[in-house]
């Protein structure tokens, strides 16, 4: 069960592995990109732990996640911004009315966040885009979920995957966002939405598993 102040923490812990993160998904995004990834996502989470932190404990789920997502976007200019805001609205959709959190709702979250950010910038898997570790893990996560009910585990299912997909990007050429220009040179690195998608997933198993 999570409830808003473990959902606070779960924020936290992102931002924070952001934060260690950050320069190197920057180095990620000069490679193919503008250099930019790791203070896009740290200044994005950041707003939203600040934002939600502020909040009362007792505020419901989808609200402090709407929350979430509002502040995830004003702080974020790079096209990474409208796609974790749109991430974290479906994730607020996908738990309205309820008080908390079940485990099985944090599941079903991840899958509604990966779909919110299909549909949002429109990258199918295979396009070299944080959707080649999102989508495989929220996927292995629901897959886990349903042999084992069990959080951690899927949790743990998802972390796998996210770096599977994040290494199978380096052999795929861009085709979706600014790398898109380089076509064919995009070959043989990592795409740093995929490289801060896993810093996410296993942050998020940190905060609920350790
Ligand atoms: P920008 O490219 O505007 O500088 P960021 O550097 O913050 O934005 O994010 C770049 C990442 O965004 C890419 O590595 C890729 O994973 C992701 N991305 C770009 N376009 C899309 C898209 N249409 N769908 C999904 N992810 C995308
Ligand atoms: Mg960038």
């Amino acid at each position: 069960m999570i409830d808003s102040a473990r959902l606070k923490t779960v924020f936290r812990t992102i931002a924070s592995a952001m934060d260690t993160h950050r320069d190197r998904l920057c180095a990620l995004d000069g490679v193919i990109g503008d250099a930019d990834h790791g203070i896009a996502m740290t200044l994005g989470y950041s707003a939203a732990r600040d934002a939600v932190d502020a909040l009362d404990d007792t505020c419901d789920p989808t609200a402090l996640l709407n929350t979430a997502a509002k502040s995830f976007l004003n702080a974020v200019g790079a096209s990474s911004g409208p796609l974790y805001a749109t991430a974290f609205m479906r994730a607020a959709a996908c738990v309205k009315g309820k008080p908390v959190v079940e485990d099985a709702d944090f599941v079903a979250m991840l899958q509604a966040m990966a779909q919110g950010m299909v549909d949002r910038g429109k990258a199918a898997v295979g396009e070299k885009t944080m959707i080649d570790a999102w989508l495989p893990a929220s996927n292995a996560a629901r897959t886990s979920w349903d042999e084992t009910a069990n959080l951690c585990e899927s949790l743990s299912a998802a972390v796998r995957a996210a770096n599977a997909g994040m290494e199978a990007t380096a052999s795929m050429v861009a085709t979706k966002g600014r790398s898109a220009r380089l076509g064919e040179r995009s070959l043989g690195h990592v795409d740093p939405g995929a490289a801060s998608a896993v810093v996410a997933i296993e942050a998020m198993r940190e905060a609920l598993c350790c």
